[in-house]
């Protein structure tokens, strides 16, 4: 069975050292000192931000992983922090504005980065509830599209953020609101 990419840079065994180390799917375990760690996907928030016509917001990535395309507002989860507190701190950290979140939409799988590591990518709608977007560095260029004029798939850094958006769409055509 093929390693996980998670451990795509993992030689020795963390605890002991040993050169031994058995890599297989996403179990590694170490056979002189028992140690056992697993692959687990990294966890994001992030939001599919509405203004008051529908339109959603978008950003354009400075760096790497997808430096130059376009992705949704948010980021990684730290441990122990509740899903809301990620998007709500990762919405301060990218634009300096505060959000009211809106609906859970789904949590969808992916890969990140050069090693291809697994992420699992949460969503929900929001709304801007106080400040002016002003840039930080990890962001190119913002800019709102409507939901059919939007960048098409291939200018999109994540293949998950056009699941997002895709789900999304389907729930503002069975629904017939934008929530
Ligand atoms: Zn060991």
């Amino acid at each position: 069975m093929e390693a996980s990419p998670f451990f795509a840079e993992w030689r020795h065994c963390p605890r002991c050292g040993s050169d031994r180390l058995e890599l297989a799917g996403s179990k590694a375990t170490c056979p002189d000192c028992g140690k056992e760690a697993y692959a687990n996907p990294a966890a994001t928030a992030s939001a599919i931000i509405l203004n008051a016509e529908g339109r959603v917001l978008l950003a354009r990535r400075a760096n790497d992983p997808g430096a130059g395309f376009w992705d949704l507002l948010g980021g990684f989860v730290d441990e122990g922090e509740e899903g809301l507190d990620a998007l709500r701190r990762e919405l301060r950290e990218e634009l300096g504005v505060e959000i009211q979140p809106g609906e859970f939409l789904g949590a969808f799988p992916d890969t990140y980065g050069a090693d291809g590591i697994y992420t699992f990518n949460l969503y929900w709608t929001a709304w801007i509830a106080s400040g002016e977007p002003s840039l930080n560095d990890e962001l190119e260029e913002i800019g709102w599209f409507a939901p059919d004029a939007r960048p098409p798939r291939e200018e999109f850094a994540f293949s998950n953020t056009v699941t997002a958006l895709e789900a999304w769409g389907e729930r503002v055509r069975t629904s017939g609101h934008a929530k």
